[in-house]
């Protein structure tokens, strides 16, 4: 084993030093830094359905953190504990390789050559990465203009074949689906059952963290797959033993695309979240049983809500996130008074903020300082000192 040869030179240096804290024991190679955590599939074997013949195709992702996040306790005003999973930290920036690496490693093992999705950006941003990892082509279908910047430079660069469709994503996903059925591709949404199964391992990794259950998760809802991937993830934890409790499930749509609130899909779903602009869920049963089972329930957050959660996830906490996930906060702190007093909350963080610079720049209540001339007298006076 190389690692464990190039290990050893530096295990004899320590213990000759009669001045050091008792010489370690030797780090065995599959301890060692290269292949300290080597990504979800891997982590979590034993409760996802793989096999010693999957072709793990992994970019290392999942193990992100948890986060406490103070100032939006604080803003609840009352004994509650309160933590981000900041899941924009994985490779490609969001939860979804969390699903695609369960997808294509599947897709892979199957033989496949092709994969297809429709996406608001993150899936398509995901699917290709993996899909170009393992060796396989990637459609992506998008609906033209509604993708956010950082996604669609994504796609484009890991070399996913982008059509940007004259439609939203709810006609996007109708096209994938048939095409899947009639043609050799094979579609990687959330309707793939792996997607989810890679996804539940959210849930594990937050269990893992915090030693049990929390007792609110607050989540964005788009096509609803992620807050049921997390759902599937508590029960079978629960059913391990592995924690002693369930959380509720509250789940958070964008006021002009609340699909779940209004009781009937949403024919011209609108928000500037676009990750979360989605009209017909594709799982829509499944959140509802989500709901019903968790005792959770799902709440409609306005733009300026997500955005004032935004814009305080990142000046108070040093935390940016995209538009969409910024939902989950707002959703907790529009329905706080009912939060349990003693209560640990999660709000899942879907997205990295990189993902959409337009956004942020549009709606920060910052000003840029233009056309500073570079002189010492000057630059302190525009900082305000005298
Ligand atoms: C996909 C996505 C969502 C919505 O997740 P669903 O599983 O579709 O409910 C929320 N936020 C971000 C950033 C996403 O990419």
């Amino acid at each position: 084993m190389p690692s464990a040869i190039a290990l050893t030179p530096v295990t004899i240096a320590l213990s000759t030093d009669s001045h050091s804290a008792p010489a370690e024991p030797p780090i065995s190679a599959n301890q060692s830094a290269q292949s300290g955590w080597r990504g979800l599939i891997n982590a979590y074997r034993r409760y996802l359905p793989v096999t010693d013949q999957t072709p793990v195709i992994t970019l290392h992702e999942g193990n992100t953190p948890l986060i406490p996040v103070p100032t939006i306790a604080a803003a609840i005003g009352r004994d509650v504990r309160v933590l981000v999973k900041y899941d924009g930290l994985n490779p490609t920036g969001s939860f979804k390789d969390r699903g695609m690496t369960m997808a294509i490693s599947k897709a892979k093992e199957a033989g496949v050559k092709a994969v297809i999705c429709a996406s608001t950006g993150n899936t398509s941003a995901a699917a290709a990465a993996y899909a170009r990892r393992g060796g396989i082509r990637a459609f992506v279908l998008i609906p033209d203009g509604y993708v956010a910047l950082g996604k669609l430079a994504q796609a484009l660069l890991y070399g996913a074949e982008v059509l940007a469709i004259k439609g939203n994503f709810d006609q996007a996903l109708h096209i994938v689906r048939d095409m899947s059925e009639h043609y050799p591709v094979t579609l990687v949404n959330s309707v793939n059952p792996y997607r989810l199964e890679g996804q539940k391992t959210a849930a594990f990794e937050v269990v893992d963290a915090l030693g049990d259950a929390p007792d609110w998760v607050c989540i964005p809802v788009g096509n609803a797959g992620n807050i049921t991937a997390y759902w599937m993830g508590f029960c079978q934890y629960h059913q391990e033993q592995r924690c002693t409790k369930l959380p509720r499930m509250m789940g958070f749509q964008a006021a002009g695309s609340a699909p779940f609130i209004a009781g009937h899909p949403v024919e011209h779903p609108e928000t500037l979240a676009t990750a979360i602009r989605i009209g017909n869920p594709a799982n829509w049963e499944r959140a509802i049983a989500v709901q019903h089972a968790s005792q959770g329930s799902f709440a409609a957050v306005t733009d300026a809500e997500i955005l004032e959660a935004y814009r305080l996830l990142a000046s108070n906490e040093g935390i940016f996130c995209e538009p969409a996930s910024a939902a989950s906060v707002a959703g907790l702190l529009k329905v706080k008074d009912q939060i349990p007093t003693g209560a640990t909350v999660v709000c899942v963080l879907t997205g990295n903020g990189l993902k959409d610079p337009d956004t942020a720049i549009s709606h920060s209540d910052n000003q840029l300082k233009h056309g500073i001339e570079p002189d010492l007298g000057i630059v302190a006076k525009a900082m305000g000192f005298e």
